[in-house]
């Protein structure tokens, strides 16, 4: 069967057959066990990096400030709770440190909801003044938090942490006039922490002392069918490991399926880091692949930590080839975890992607037909001429 055929087979069982895939949701269960029978059936030898994480759910939240309803939603990962309480407005890191927040029920506006809290797990990049924030209100003894949303239409958290110990939920700016500090407040957010497992997958091919990865995160946001974020990526990953022959290489390729690249403490990503890039020496390099395919853009690459050798044989495979292009490096997403370990990375994703990251990326509106499936089969070619035609080999 052809290349682009495959890849379709593989995107409509992903966002139609399966949809969100949430990491620790039975769905992302169902997506690990597919992607690991398609690399087992193509001759691959598969792993399971099993961790524990929490499957969240939610069933409706309900918010009357002074009588009156107010939309909200909980913030993902958020505590249950059926709350009543006095409200209090704070705007500021310094209004919060003296603020007696202690059985109420705190809206977070202002400089407070200018931008998403890093959640208390993520080690990467953790400003003091989010730490700070998050500890004074843990400490402070709300009853709950109620953050202001960060879009103006939609309900885009602040918080979005399962380690965080307040309940908390999103409201519209547009509804902030109504809440005054000193009304009296009922809050309910009917959610749910299960405990959950899931898995990292791994499948290598050939059995080279070093080794070539190739990398995609499977899971998604809740709600969205994650065609663009990252089931493209995923099949990408599936159709070349189809596609390779049974050629024999002077590496290995190891194929990483991440879990969690879309889930507040990054866990498959933290696995992954712990046990297999603590020996960087063994990396020629890895490909990371996120976003790609998306329909009337080039495909987009990007360099971390490469050689020259690797760069201008990547470039060049590029050159002989309409629709890529080099981008300038963007310092979030797995392809971060390899270069921070000094293995050379190349991300590879769609122009212009991070102007469709607002109103596309992690909403029902991410699917399949954003991409064309012939820009997926391109890139599959040139990965595979990459590694199996002898411009890799060159540079070792
Ligand atoms: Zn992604």
């Amino acid at each position: 069967m052809e290349i682009q055929k495959k890849i379709e087979g593989h995107l409509n069982t992903l966002c139609r057959e399966i949809g969100a895939r949430p990491t620790g949701s039975k769905a992302n269960q169902k997506a690990a066990a597919y992607a690991g029978r398609v690399f087992a059936d193509a001759g691959l030898n598969v792993t399971k990096q099993e961790f524990d994480c929490m499957d969240w759910t939610e069933n409706g939240s309900t918010l009357t400030v002074d009588g009156q309803d107010i939309p909200t939603a909980p913030a993902p990962f958020s505590l249950p709770c059926s709350v009543q309480g006095e409200l209090l407005c704070i705007r500021s890191l310094e209004e919060l440190r003296s603020a007696p927040a202690a059985g109420k029920i705190v809206v977070l506006c202002g400089e407070l909801a200018a931008e998403p809290l890093m959640p208390k797990s993520f080690v990467f990049w953790n400003p003091d003044e989010h730490r700070e924030t998050i500890s004074l209100l843990e400490r402070g003894g709300a009853k709950a938090v109620l953050t202001l949303s960060l879009s103006p239409e939609q309900f885009v958290p602040v918080i979005e942490d399962g380690d965080f110990q307040v309940p908390c939920a999103v409201i519209l700016p547009k509804h902030l006039p109504l809440l005054k500090s000193g009304l009296s407040v009922s809050l309910t957010l009917n959610t749910k922490r299960h405990s959950a497992k899931a898995a990292n997958i791994l499948a290598v091919y050939g059995s080279g002392r070093q080794k070539v990865c190739v990398s995609a995160h499977i899971d998604t946001r809740p709600g969205t069918p994650g065609a663009l974020d990252n089931a493209s990526g995923v099949a990408v990953l599936l159709a070349l490991a189809e596609h390779l022959s049974g050629q024999e290489l002077p590496y290995r390729i190891e194929f990483v399926l991440f879990n969690g690249e879309d889930y507040y403490s990054t866990p498959g990503e933290m696995v992954y880091l712990s046990s297999y890039l603590s020996s960087p020496k063994e990396y020629i390099c890895a490909f990371n692949l996120d976003g790609v395919g998306a329909k009337g853009q080039s495909t987009a690459y990007s360099f971390y930590e490469c050689p020259q050798n690797l760069l201008s044989c990547i470039s060049g495979c590029a050159a002989d080839l309409d629709g890529f292009e080099q981008i300038e490096p963007w310092p979030q997403g797995d392809h971060t975890l390899f270069s921070f370990s000094g293995v050379p990375a190349v991300s590879v994703t769609s122009c212009n992607i991070f102007g469709l990251a607002e109103r596309i990326l992690h909403t029902e509106h991410d699917t399949p037909d954003l991409i064309d499936t012939n820009k997926l089969e391109a890139l599959v070619n040139f990965l595979h001429t990459l590694l199996c035609g002898g411009s890799i080999e060159q540079i070792l």
